[in-house]
């Protein structure tokens, strides 16, 4: 266990030569032969593929099915004319390179936005760089009135479904989402098939659902889409406010760079411009924007079946005790990196564990596999299965997910600040494919540039790394989010990164990631490691390795920088600030416990655990957060104009930001009240 040490070292020294690179080169070649869009018979049969691998492991294997809301297109569409009726685009283009194998399957589906309304409009263009919400603020300090305009937006900066949502706010009838070689063409590097970046032609796919409301099955937030639920329990997505009432389209930097060159008004404020050979306009503010779009989008609404795949190792002591490790298997069209790489490094984890059970070893906790659906379309089968799935979740230790596993050889991370730590430790054991270990590694690209723009999502590494390797704050975009912000799971998230411009797009196909990612598969064998070893290390800890110092600091210097914001508002942060340096305390007392359990029996171990657990579970409210009740978690939520990038103690911060001082200090009472929970539940170790 955790203060065994020769026992562990000894289950990790079996564990770890089992996951084998050569096999995760053939599972990903498995998993990426055909498109396998969530719900389609493709994707049935990689879930029976993965439920195959399990049961040879030694699992106890189930596929869970789920009846969701989802979107399929019928008919996507859009036609550009200037303002002398000259025709710019008819479209979309085709997905097309000089060569690739993959990409004339009559199965791949047409780019289209998961949750984009239906439609048929007519609209001037305005472009609106990232769309983030300084970018539409800009634009209203310009004059620019967006009622009734199409807005044309870049990717990168926030989460697609952020942009939506803004413009919808705004008025615009529709969305289009480009992506500029700026930020992952041409402008980053040699495109494919050359070199590892997008294409003119290749299209960014992704979900527009306003998941920083609450992701799943937008039907049924907080309830289970089980094939027995009545459609009576169904709501109205619309209503619940987590579906965009407006189109949005994906399209390439082909399809978009006549539009940008043919529109008016006044050239672009300072970092609008991207990588198109001309100079930027944003359509202005006089009568005409210089383009008019024709778009139609027809969209196949249907409840649909998706399949979880769930596979058991039950603990010999603590069988109520989960460790969950998680990754999704869909994918938008062959989903190399995203997310066939996690499932085969999941499934070489699986292999190394199954190597141990043949030797007669069991965990203490009970160790679940979950290969997730429907995660493009916005997190469903994970989040449905944490909803069915309620209250044995309270005393779930631990969620470890990967998504794009491998895109190249930068190691990279994002947790709880409880278990940031313990990554590091865990990284320490697994061997680099580069010699040294992963935490050497991952320690010194941390020290190099240009991290940020390798990063799909641009999450900022947390205030606590203190000369660490860096690991950064959970926000949203991928499976951990209904397990931390909903069900208050402690989290982490892994990858080995490097560039990766063909995201969502036909091109993320095996040829793409032998030429690019991982041509020996030595990272797949990386991320199986440490999935692995995590899983094995919290499954058999004595004491669970949660560091609430860390926790402690990082809430402290949230409040810290809270408190600065606020400066010239009437909040008073006194006794928000005393239950941070109480939680504080009882960390460090905590902690003082947790290395030094000598003449500790079985009993008192047990209540130990338990109160370690139960800490993180005061940081959830039952109210949840203001405007989005689904998020219960009072620390860590997707930000609302960010949707990737962590929020921090976000019903206190996005108060502030909105400039409600009564609400803000409202959320400041009820964190103190967490915050104070939290340490009075420390306070009872001993
Ligand atoms: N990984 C998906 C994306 O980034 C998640 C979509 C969602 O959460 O709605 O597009
Ligand atoms: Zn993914
Ligand atoms: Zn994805």
């Amino acid at each position: 266990g955790y203060n065994d040490f020769t026992a562990q070292a000894k289950i990790d020294a079996e564990f770890l030569p089992v996951p084998d690179a050569s096999l995760a080169g053939q599972e990903l070649k498995f998993l990426t032969a055909q498109p396998h869009l969530a719900s389609t018979p493709e994707d049935h049969e990689t879930a029976l593929y993965v439920a195959r691998k399990f049961r040879a492991a030694g699992l106890e294997t189930e596929i869970v099915p789920y009846k969701v809301l989802m979107n399929q297109p019928r008919k996507v569409s859009i036609e550009a004319h200037s303002d002398d009726g000259g025709l710019l685009v008819i479209g979309p283009s085709w997905e097309h390179v000089s060569d690739d194998a993959f990409q004339d399957d009559s199965r791949i589906v047409m780019p289209f936005a998961g949750s984009s309304g239906s439609g048929d409009v007519t609209g001037e263009v305005v472009y609106a760089n990232y769309g983030r919400l300084e970018d539409f603020d800009k634009l209203a300090r310009d004059g620019v009135d967006l009622h009734g305009k199409v807005v044309l937006v870049r990717y990168g900066a926030n989460f697609r479904g952020v942009k939506v949502y803004l413009a919808e706010q705004r008025g615009a009838i529709g969305v289009l989402i480009y992506s500029d070689p700026q930020d992952d063409g041409y402008f980053q590097g040699d495109p494919y098939p050359n070199g590892p970046w997008r294409p003119d032609t290749g299209v960014q796919r992704g979900s527009v659902q306003y998941l920083f409301k609450y992701p799943g099955d937008p039907e049924t937030p907080g309830v289970a889409s089980t094939l027995d639920l009545p459609d009576s329990a169904r709501l109205d997505p619309l209503k619940t406010g987590n579906q965009p009432s407006i189109i949005a389209i994906p399209i390439s930097s082909h399809d978009a760079a006549p539009i940008l060159r043919a529109l008016k008004g006044p050239t672009v404020p300072k970092g609008w411009q991207g990588a198109l050979p001309f100079s930027y306009h944003t359509g202005g503010s006089g009568a005409f924007t210089g383009v008019t779009v024709h778009l139609v989008s027809d969209q196949d609404y249907e409840l649909r079946i998706i399949w979880d795949v769930i596979g058991k190792v039950r603990g010999s002591q603590f069988p109520q005790d989960w460790v969950i490790v998680g990754n999704h298997r869909d994918a938008w069209v062959y989903g190399a990196a995203d997310p066939c790489s996690g499932t085969a490094a999941m499934l070489e984890a699986v292999h190394g564990i199954g190597s141990l059970l043949k030797q007669g070893w069991r965990p203490k906790r009970t160790i679940l596999f979950a290969s997730w659906d429907a995660e493009e379309e916005g997190l469903i089968g994970s989040t449905e299965w944490v909803e069915q799935h309620g209250h044995a979740l309270d005393h779930a230790v631990a969620y470890f997910n990967t998504d794009v596993a491998v895109t190249g050889s930068e190691f990279g991370a994002e947790a709880v600040p409880s278990l940031k730590q313990f990554l590091r430790e865990v990284a320490q054991q697994v061997p680099s494919p580069q010699g040294g270990s992963v935490y050497m590694h991952w320690k010194l690209d941390s020290g190099s540039e240009n991290r940020e723009s390798n990063s799909l999502r641009g999450s900022k590494s947390g205030i606590d790394n203190l000369g660490e390797a860096p690991v950064g704050d959970l926000g949203s975009g991928s499976d951990y989010t209904p397990f931390f912000q909903h069900a208050g799971v402690p989290s982490t998230d892994i990858g080995s990164r490097g560039s990766y411009g063909v995201y969502h797009s036909v091109f993320d196909d095996y040829t793409w990631f032998i030429q690019n990612a991982d041509p020996t598969f030595e990272y797949l064998q990386e991320i199986a490691r440490v999935l692995g070893l995590e899983a094995l290390h919290m499954a058999d800890a004595d004491v669970l390795p949660y560091d609430y110092v860390a926790y402690a600091r990082a809430i402290n210097a949230s409040l810290d920088a809270a408190r600065h914001k606020a400066a010239a508002r009437s909040i008073d942060f006194s006794a928000a600030q005393s239950a941070g340096a109480r939680f504080m305390r009882a960390a460090e007392a905590a902690r003082m416990l947790q290395t030094n359990l000598q003449g500790k029996s079985q009993a008192e171990l047990m209540r130990f655990n338990t109160i370690l657990r139960q800490t993180e579970n005061q940081f959830l409210s039952q109210a949840g957060l203001p405007n989005r009740p689904w998020y219960k978690h009072l620390i860590y939520a997707p930000g609302e104009y960010s949707g990737y990038a962590a929020a921090v103690i976000p019903g206190v911060n996005e108060a502030l930001d909105a400039r409600n001082t009564d609400l803000a200090a409202q959320q400041l009472a009820l964190l103190t009240q967490a915050l104070n929970r939290a340490a009075g539940m420390l306070e009872q170790a001993r």
